[in-house]
């Protein structure tokens, strides 16, 4: 059921990409697990799927630790190592479990949470990639900076030692429809390519998280690099 449903994504996105003059291989699937147990990330696994978002930090890192366990014990090695994403909110007393144990965060909206990630990076891992999580329509989902305190945030985390960043994340309000969340979209990538061309960075963004399991074809329409979708994939939480 898995592997097929992640099928039937990977099909969609690559309609929308077809749809929007895009090549499939400029988006990338992140796969959110939350909610469901290993026995689910190893079907994805199984389908061919390498990249995980996991939204609740003590769920995420048993998940991450039983996953290794699992391909520890495989037989054979996989042909690229799993990657996992924390998408949801980040309290200072939990950045030592995330920058541990996650490949990436999404979910940065503070530099205060920026900086205890990259002081608390282990040497002997990768930085961490980060992406900025901005808050465009002032919605009921308040986490997120707001495009007035971007420029200013962006300047600081892509200073920091220990972490790579990387984009941006938004999770816009429901829209009514394709056209209304497609609008919702374009306004995100504006901002996007807005700090990539003003010069604040010396090497420009490449991600720009944006688009679930509802409204990936219109992320996809308005330049996501990257949709993020569970319903999808693992069924409904
Ligand atoms: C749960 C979640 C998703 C996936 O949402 P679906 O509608 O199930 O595809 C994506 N991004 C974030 C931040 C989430 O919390």
């Amino acid at each position: 059921m898995i592997v097929r449903n992640l099928q039937l994504v990977r099909d969609r996105m690559t309609t929308a990409c077809v749809a929007a003059g895009r090549s499939p291989a400029d988006v990338r699937l992140l796969a959110v697990s939350k909610k469901f147990g290993p026995e689910a990330v190893i079907s994805a696994v199984e389908g061919g799927q390498r990249a995980f978002g996991e939204n609740y930090i003590a769920e995420g890192v048993e998940k991450i630790l039983a996953l290794r366990a699992w391909q520890a014990a495989q037989p054979q090695k996989l042909d690229s190592l799993l990657e996992w994403h924390c998408i949801g909110p980040v309290q200072s007393n939990k950045t030592r479990l995330v920058a541990e144990h996650f490949d990436w965060v999404q979910s940065v909206d503070r530099l205060k949470i920026a900086q205890r990630l990259s002081e608390q990076r282990p040497p002997h891992l990768p930085p961490l990639h980060i992406c900025l999580q901005v808050n465009l329509d002032g919605g009921t989902n308040k986490s997120g900076v707001t495009p007035a305190e971007l420029t200013a945030l962006v300047q600081a985390v892509a200073g920091l030692p220990h972490v790579c960043l990387r984009g941006l994340m938004t999770i816009p309000e429901p829209a009514a429809d394709f056209e209304a969340a497609c609008a919702l979209h374009a306004k995100a990538r504006a901002v996007f390519d807005q700090i990539n061309q003003s010069g604040v960075l010396a090497s420009p963004m490449d991600t720009l998280s944006m688009g679930m399991t509802a409204d990936l074809e219109a992320a996809i329409h308005s330049g996501s690099t990257m949709v993020r979708v569970g319903t999808a994939i693992f069924g409904s939480r």
